[in-house]
Order: structure tokens, then C-alpha cells, then sequence
């Protein structure tokens, strides 16, 4: 390989939803990319393939949607959450707006997303390449070193981004040679199991994104058709009951599901097709996400509790972030490294727009039962569709920068607090 093959404007470690998205948005403006990734491709991830009204705003604008229904990709027309004495829904797709999400695999929808990136001659594409180390020079991130089947590589880049996902190398590395990357833990409170389910009846269920709270103290279901005519379906609770759900995955999933307010009906007739999946228990967790040369985007960067389904959301939302930066950050001459003092944007813009939900993560996993705000605001979207239509805008993940619960809403809280 020439030396200048080995030079790249970015260097992105991790090709799935936050990898991907970054390269096809740095590639079209014309960056040199190399995109890494130590898996070989189709290949699963464990997830429920939601993505929230806010990520496919972003899947839009990046020109990647219709191709990710094309390949199976089911859009959720209507938001319902239900609980004890609240159920409420609003439609994403009315009065010219089109807020669907979507739920499709991470088989199909990673492989399709990493085949948009390589369909950019910017983009160099390397499956089955492990990193091992980072380039560090002056303190300042500047390539990495890795390797596939024929050998160990170096690869230098001005920007290298982590989008290698909550356990991340880059930043474990970069944290123990420079220090870099600080970063905040905090245990989900719960465990999270799934599966798909096959013969699901579109009377019983249509085209909704529906979760539910409270069926028992701190449990949380959810229940989404995906491609292929399946449905995924999810439990979440109490952590200390792991041990005993696992005696029996299967038959447990269902009778979880089935004391739920709503979705175990909607399951009713239907198999589960294949294994039942789980993560084990999760950390919340924040990372200073700058450091000279480098940053971290996706869950590197900040992890949440899948309980809201916002994962892969959050890492659209920062990679169209670094997109619109870079712009700057590439322009005019530069050193080895862009200084962190160039990529501190990045920190601002995403803590200001992913903050709140980061914060509404943190709130869920430090208590297991649904705290009296919770139920308050819940109970408040019930009673008016003005107000279920705003909860569910900050569930999806629509609202403006910052932007929580409208100063209306807060006083229909309190008109709830006083008739509980
Ligand atoms: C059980 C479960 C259910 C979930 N459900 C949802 C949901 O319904 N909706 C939602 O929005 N989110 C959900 N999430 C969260 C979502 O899956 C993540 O937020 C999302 O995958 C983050 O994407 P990412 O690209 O940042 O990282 P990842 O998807 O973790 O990808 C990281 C990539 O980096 C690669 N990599 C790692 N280390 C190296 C290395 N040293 N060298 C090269 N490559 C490397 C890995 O092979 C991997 O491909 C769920 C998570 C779990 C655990």
C-alpha cells in the first residue's frame, strides 16, 4: 500500500448506524474516509430496531430512508404508550408532517447503510479489521493501528472518530495513554429481553410503535412489527429477577408479556420465531467526547438504557452533528490533528440537544417504579391530545434543541396533581 493510501482526511472505528451515517456524511462533502469495523457484514447486533421520529429526520436528510424501506423497513405511523391510568397515542404522520419512525433489523439495516457509505468513492471500506491501538503523538490522536487477516496496519487520519459502540477501544485506549475521555457510569436499573414474533394479526395490531409501563412495579414492554411480517416484542425489569427469567427465556418472555396492559393480547396466537435475545445489565454512560485528533459519536460517546428505544437515534442525531461541524473543521490548512478546541462544538451541540433524554434515561435506571413526575405527565397526555401529541413529540425525539415539556403542559400536570 503507497503512503498516501495509508493517509485519510477521518478515520471512523465502528461501521454501524453512528460509523456509517458519520462516513456518508463526511463523504459527500468530500472527506477521504476510511471506515473500520471488526465484524464481517451482514451480521446482527442486539437491538429492537426502533428508530424514533428524530433519527429518521435524519436518515431523510442524509438521502437514506427510501432505501431503508425498500429493504424491509417498516414505518410506525402511531406512538401509543400505555399504563396504569394513562393511555394515550398520537399519529406521526398528519397535517403535511411526516414524523413515522422506523423499525428494521440491524442485519438489514447496517449492511444497507455501510453499502450507501462505500457507494462514495471517498470511502474506503475495511470488514474483519480489528483495532488495536491508537497513533498518539504530542498528546493529540493522529491514525490507529489494526489488524485483519493480512496483517497489522497503521492508518493516519487529522480526525479519528469512536463509533465503536458502549465498550469502546478507542476511548478506553485514549483514556489510559492521554487521559482523555472521562467519562460518567450509571446502572440500568433493569434487565431487557426480546424476540420476534411470527402470526401476528393486523387486526390485533397495525402499524404502531406501543409501549408500556408499570404492568408490575418497574416493568416496561414494547412491541413494534419489523420486516418480514415480524413483530419484535420486549420486556424490561427489575435486574435481580434476571436469574430466574432465564431458567426458561421463551415461556417467561411471554408470560411477562402476557400480564402487560395491552401487549400481551396483541400477541395472542402468535409464536416466537427463534431465540430470545438479552444485553445483560447496561450502564448508562457519558463520555467527555473531544480529545485532540479525536471524538466519539453513537453509544462511544453517550449511552442510554434501551428502555425509550433512543440509541440509535442519538447516534444519527450526533453524527449529522459532526457532519455540519466538520465543514469547519476541514477548512484551511491544519496540522496532524484537529485541536480539541475546534471539536469542543461537537461537545456543546450534542449535550444541548441529547442531554434531556440522556437525563430522562438516568431518571428510569436509578429507580425501578415510574417516579410521581412520571406518572403525573402520563396522566396529563390522557387527558388532552394537545398534550399526548407533545409527549409524544419528546419521546420520538422531535422536539427543538433543549426543548422538554411546554410551560401549558406543566400546568396541566399540576391540574392532574391535584385531581390524583
Ligand atoms: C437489547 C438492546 C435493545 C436495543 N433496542 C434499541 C431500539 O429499539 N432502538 C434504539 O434506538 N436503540 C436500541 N438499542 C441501542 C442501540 O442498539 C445502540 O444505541 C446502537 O447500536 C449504537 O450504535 P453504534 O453505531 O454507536 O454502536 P454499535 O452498534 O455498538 O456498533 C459498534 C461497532 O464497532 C465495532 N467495533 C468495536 N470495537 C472495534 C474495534 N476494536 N475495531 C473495529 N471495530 C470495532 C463493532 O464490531 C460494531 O460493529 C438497543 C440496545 C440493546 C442492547
Amino acid at each position: 500500500m503507497s503512503e498516501s493510501a495509508k493517509n485519510f482526511d477521518v478515520i471512523i472505528v465502528g461501521a454501524r448506524v453512528a460509523g456509517s451515517a458519520t462516513a456518508i456524511l463526511l463523504a459527500r462533502d468530500g472527506r477521504r474516509v476510511l471506515l473500520v469495523d471488526k465484524d464481517a457484514f451482514p451480521s446482527d447486533r442486539l437491538s429492537t430496531h426502533i428508530v424514533l421520529g428524530g433519527g429518521t429526520k435524519v436518515l431523510e436528510r442524509m438521502g437514506v430512508l427510501e432505501m431503508l424501506e425498500r429493504v424491509g423497513g417498516v414505518r410506525f405511523v402511531r406512538s401509543r404508550t400505555v399504563g396504569p391510568n394513562f393511555d394515550y397515542s398520537a399519529d406521526l404522520m398528519r397535517e403535511g408532517a411526516d414524523n413515522r419512525g422506523l423499525c428494521l433489523g440491524r442485519l438489514l439495516m447496517d449492511a444497507a447503510m455501510i453499502d450507501a457509505a462505500r457507494s462514495f468513492e471517498g470511502v474506503t471500506f475495511r470488514e474483519r479489521f480489528r483495532v488495536t491501538d491508537l497513533l498518539i503523538e504530542d498528546n493529540a490522536v493522529v491514525g490507529i493501528r489494526g489488524e485483519d487477516a493480512s496483517g497489522v496496519h497503521e492508518f493516519r487520519a487529522t480526525l479519528t472518530v469512536g463509533a465503536d459502540g458502549m465498550r469502546s477501544l478507542v476511548a478506553q485506549i485514549a483514556s489510559e495513554r492521554i487521559d482523555a475521555f472521562k467519562r460518567v457510569d450509571v446502572p440500568c436499573a433493569r434487565a431487557y429481553y426480546y424476540a420476534y414474533f411470527e402470526g401476528v394479526s393486523r387486526k390485533n395490531l397495525g402499524d404502531d410503535l406501543i409501549a408500556e409501563f408499570e404492568s408490575a412495579p418497574g416493568e416496561a414492554n414494547l412491541v413494534c412489527r419489523c420486516e418480514n411480517g415480524l413483530t419484535v416484542a420486549a420486556t424490561a425489569f427489575d435486574a435481580s429477577e434476571m436469574q430466574s427469567f432465564r431458567t426458561d427465556l421463551a415461556s417467561n418472555l411471554r408470560s411477562y408479556l402476557n400480564r402487560s396492559f395491552a401487549i400481551g393480547k396483541m400477541l395472542e396466537g402468535a409464536t416466537i420465531a427463534g431465540k430470545v435475545f438479552s444485553s445483560g445489565i447496561l450502564n448508562n454512560t457519558w463520555r467527555d467526547p473531544v480529545t485532540d485528533g479525536a471524538i466519539l459519536i453513537g453509544d462511544a460517546g453517550l449511552h442510554v438504557d434501551p428502555l425509550f428505544g433512543q440509541g440509535h437515534s442519538m447516534a444519527l442525531m450526533s453524527a449529522w452533528i459532526v457532519g455540519e461541524l466538520a465543514r469547519e473543521w476541514f477548512s484551511g490548512g491544519r496540522g496532524p490533528a484537529i485541536p480539541v478546541d475546534m471539536l469542543n462544538d461537537f461537545t456543546r451541540r450534542r449535550d444541548a440537544e441529547l442531554m434531556p433524554y440522556y437525563k430522562a434515561s438516568v431518571r428510569v435506571s436509578r429507580e425501578l417504579p415510574l417516579d410521581r413526575g412520571s406518572h403525573l405527565a402520563h396522566r396529563a397526555a390522557s387527558r388532552e391530545q394537545w398534550a399526548a401529541d407533545e409527549m409524544v413529540r419528546f419521546a420520538q425525539m422531535l422536539t427543538p434543541t433543549a426543548a422538554s415539556l411546554s410551560f401549558r403542559f406543566a400546568r396541566l400536570m399540576a391540574a392532574a396533581s391535584r385531581g390524583a
